[in-house]
């Protein structure tokens, strides 16, 4: 999904990497290619002047992060900017009187019938009584193909051939109460564009069962026709929530961006496959960072923010750049990746190949070792922490010892901590912005 903006994205992001600052015309620099990127992904032009205007007096207010690079602190603005334009997670809310009637609108082809069965088995999974009925007296094989949806997942539908629309819906209803359903969800008949007489059955069903929600369920992939299509439907019947399908699809997919900020319907569920388990509640939080292709790096990122103290790293960075680098900042950066979470989940976060990576990295040895590392520390005592040279044989055996580890475990930590300490000798050479997810 949204494969090809996310790649758009990130090539920013890593032009913005390069410098240490957020300098006015970098941001403007990436703005523009950001604001082409989501015209490209289908997303409405006014909604894009919106975010961005939003996004860049942002990152030109917020003071510089120490903890970030510019491309991750305009990452994490971007994420909030598209948070907020996706709205908040729009729930269902089922009140009233059972059977709750919940209709689904929409254009043909759109995934009403599929989302009807994949809605069914998510309500009946949070303890619902679920029924359904078929209300498309036009073509008899709609109706067929929810019947059949129905007995795969087992859940009753009611499907008369012969009835109009609302007559199917009442005697549907009455059944469903019979049978003691706590929902109903009614699969109303679509056409293949806007019109006058699809609108007015709708009208008409929502008449004659006064639905508890009324939900449009538009195709992402169509991009500003659905947008299009939402307002269109919004003109004519009171909608009380979108579903957007076939989000699986990486075609445009700028539709998830704009419905909701052009027509202030809030998305409720997101279809994201044809299998029947492929819907998801809509959390703008998860949406947004997919967009941005990104894992979770923006969570990544914010814990990275969270784990950094900004004095504590100051004086260690100090240190650094005078080839200074002490066992006891070897342990508090260790300390701070493992404050981030299990290696595993760390990795889980990272974008792209790096994401593939974390199933080929037990995740489990990874955290034991970062926890025998961090008992050797321990067991050292401050003065061997600060001059690592006074560490002989016998030091060795006693600190092996005191943290249940080996003399050839300590020598491999004093290895590492060597290697890492002319490393940082060579970065402090050149300036610390060398690497880029250091301090500066
Ligand atoms: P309706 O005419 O609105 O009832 O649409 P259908 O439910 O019959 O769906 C039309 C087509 O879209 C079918 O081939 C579905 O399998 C497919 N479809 C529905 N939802 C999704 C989705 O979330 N992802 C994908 N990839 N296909 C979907
Ligand atoms: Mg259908």
């Amino acid at each position: 999904m949204f494969e090809a903006l996310a790649e758009r994205l990130q090539q920013v992001f890593r032009g913005l990497g390069r410098h240490g600052k957020l300098r006015p015309e970098d941001v403007d620099a990436a703005l523009n290619e950001i604001r082409l990127a989501l015209l490209d992904a289908d997303v409405h032009y006014q909604v894009v002047d919106d975010l961005l205007e939003r996004v860049r007096s942002r990152a030109l207010s917020e003071e510089v992060s120490r903890a970030l690079n510019p491309g991750q602190q305009v990452i994490r603005i971007l994420h909030a900017g598209l948070v907020e334009a996706l709205g908040e997670p729009g729930r269902l809310s089922l009140k009233g009187p059972t059977p709750r009637p919940v209709l689904l609108v929409g254009l043909q082809g759109s995934g009403k019938t599929t989302t009807a069965a994949k809605l069914a088995r998510w309500l009946r999974s949070r303890g619902e009584r679920v029924a359904m009925i078929a209300a498309d007296p036009y073509r008899p094989a709609a109706g067929q193909q929810l019947a059949l949806l129905g007995s795969e997942i087992h859940v009753p539908v009611f499907h008369q051939p012969g009835l109009s629309a609302t007559e199917a819906c009442a005697a549907g209803l009455e059944a469903a109460a019979k049978g003691g359903a706590s929902v109903v969800l009614i699969d109303s008949a679509g056409r293949s564009q806007l019109d006058d007489e699809m609108m007015a059955e709708v009208e008409a069903i929502t008449q004659r069962v006064q639905p508890v929600e009324t939900l449009l369920v538009a195709d992402a992939m169509t991009g500003q026709e659905a947008v299009h299509v939402a307002d269109g439907f919004k003109a004519r019947v009171r909608l009380t929530g979108l579903i957007l399908t076939k989000m699986d699809g990486d075609a445009r997919g700028g539709a998830a961006i704009s419905m909701r900020s052009v027509t202030g319907v809030p998305i409720k569920f997101i279809g994201t496959g044809e299998a029947r388990d492929a819907l998801e509640p809509f959390e703008p939080e998860r949406l947004a960072t997919r967009i941005l292709g990104m894992g979770d790096v923006v969570g990544l990122i914010e814990k990275a923010q969270e784990a950094f103290d900004q004095g504590e790293a100051q004086a260690a960075a100090e240190r650094l750049m005078k080839g200074d680098f002490s066992l006891e900042d070897f342990g508090e950066q260790l300390a701070q990746v493992r404050k981030m979470g299990p290696v595993a989940q760390i990795l889980e976060m990272m974008p792209g190949g790096l994401a593939g990576a974390a199933r080929h990295v037990d995740g489990e040895a990874a955290d034991r070792q970062l926890r025998r590392t961090q008992a050797i520390l321990s067991s050292m005592t401050r003065d061997e922490r600060r001059s690592p040279d006074v560490l002989n044989g016998s030091r060795k055996r006693r600190i092996a010892a005191g943290s249940g580890t080996s003399v050839q475990e300590v020598n491999q930590l004093l290895r590492q901590y060597q290697q890492m300490r002319k490393l940082y000798k060579q970065v402090g050479k050149r300036g610390l912005g060398g690497l880029g997810l250091l301090p500066r």
